[in-house]
């Protein structure tokens, strides 16, 4: 069974923009997934349908065999963390802590657990000691690095990333890399991300998909794209 199964989905907007051509694709849990296409190539619309924030015009959309749809919303969110491409987007609360702790505390986490589920989730990211300052006050990889904890504490089966190194200095963007990597091979996170760089490909797709107009060109191991390049 497919973690998440998209099959001959379109999708337009309202202004009649079909951003989404008959996409299908499936991703396997524990795979490392690029999307790759230009601006506007239709890949955060793509996300946006893995947790219900869309739903397609036509075609289906499953994670974990179940529909995402109404009755299926809540369990969808809790396995699919969404990390968005500019960390102000989701950072919003007055401290590191209290920022990790929103999404747990939505769950009804609390007490030792989420005292214990926030300091695991510093931990991974590397930001032990960052708890009490203002997520604001961070540079660019730090906040990054808040957002993807504040998804992990809630122990997601996948990461949905868009630009995950996007505005990160070259140091910025291999120890996201590595620590991406590591989310991935020791907590046996999925990750989907869509990016422009070309470069961090290799080191973070085992497949790659293709996206151009809303339509999948290509999809393939990074090893047999790079090959035919
Ligand atoms: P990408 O993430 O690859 O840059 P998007 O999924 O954001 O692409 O956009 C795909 C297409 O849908 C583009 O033509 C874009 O202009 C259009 N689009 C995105 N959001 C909206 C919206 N809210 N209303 C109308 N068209 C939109
Ligand atoms: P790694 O990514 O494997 O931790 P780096 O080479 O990126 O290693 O880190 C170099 C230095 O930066 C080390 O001294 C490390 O302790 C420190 N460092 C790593 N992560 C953080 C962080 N999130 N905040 C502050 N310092 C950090």
């Amino acid at each position: 069974m497919a973690l998440i199964e998209v099959a001959g989905v379109d999708y337009i907007y309202a202004d009649g923009q079909r951003a989404l051509k008959n996409v299908s694709l499936k991703i396997d849990r524990g795979e490392r997934v690029a999307v790759l296409g230009p601006n506007g190539a239709g890949k955060s619309t793509l996300f946006q349908l893995f947790n219900g924030l869309l739903s397609p015009s036509a075609g289906d959309v499953l994670v974990k065999n179940l529909w995402v749809r109404k009755e299926n919303l809540a369990e969808i969110r809790r396995s699919v963390g969404m990390v968005f491409q500019d960390p102000d987007d989701q950072l919003f609360n007055s401290t590191v802590r209290q920022e990790i702790a929103y999404g747990l505390l939505n769950m009804r986490v609390s007490g030792k657990a989420l005292e214990e589920a926030v300091s695991w989730a510093l931990e991974v990211v590397g930001l032990n000691g960052y708890g009490g300052k203002s997520p604001h006050n961070l540079s660019g990889g730090e906040k990054k690095r808040v957002a993807l904890a504040s998804v992990l504490a809630m122990r997601p089966e996948v990461l949905v990333l868009d630009e995950p190194t996007a505005a990160l200095d070259p140091r910025g963007v291999a120890r996201l890399i590595r620590l991406l990597n590591s989310i991935n091979r020791e907590l046996g996170i999925t990750l989907i991300f869509a990016t422009h760089d070309v470069d961090i490909v290799p080191l973070l797709a085992d497949r790659i998909y293709l996206l151009s107009q809303g339509e999948i060109l290509l999809g393939g191991t990074t090893a047999e794209v790079f090959r035919r390049k």
